[in-house]
């Protein structure tokens, strides 16, 4: 396969914006079809290239410490209300059951 000149390039370019058949470039450019096709992918690929720059933005995980995680599970708590350690089962009880029954809970 003959190498593509930056002249050809610019050419096929020029007709592929204007929308002109494959087949109709590939007779112009004395090239097959699959091998326009192809140059065309290419240039579609190195006109997007430049606008990507550096990494690509990665979703970051926000870093859970051990400790963090444990406090989410069932444990025992001081009751904010009495102070007397209850199990809790999550990190949002925060009162025991005696105080939830007893006062305004
Ligand atoms: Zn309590």
């Amino acid at each position: 396969m003959r190498k593509w000149r930056a002249s050809e390039l610019e050419r096929l370019a020029e007709l592929a914006a204007a929308h002109v058949p494959l087949a109709q470039i590939a007779i112009e450019l004395r090239r097959t079809t699959p091998s326009v096709k192809d140059k065309i992918r290419y240039l579609h690929e190195r006109a997007r290239r430049p606008a990507k720059t550096g990494h690509r933005g990665r979703p970051r995980k926000p870093h859970t410490p051990d400790n963090a995680i444990q406090s989410l599970e069932a444990m025992p708590r001081h009751c904010l209300c009495c102070t007397r350690t209850f199990v809790s089962e999550w990190i949002g009880n925060r009162i025991c059951v005696r105080c939830k029954n007893s006062e305004m809970f």
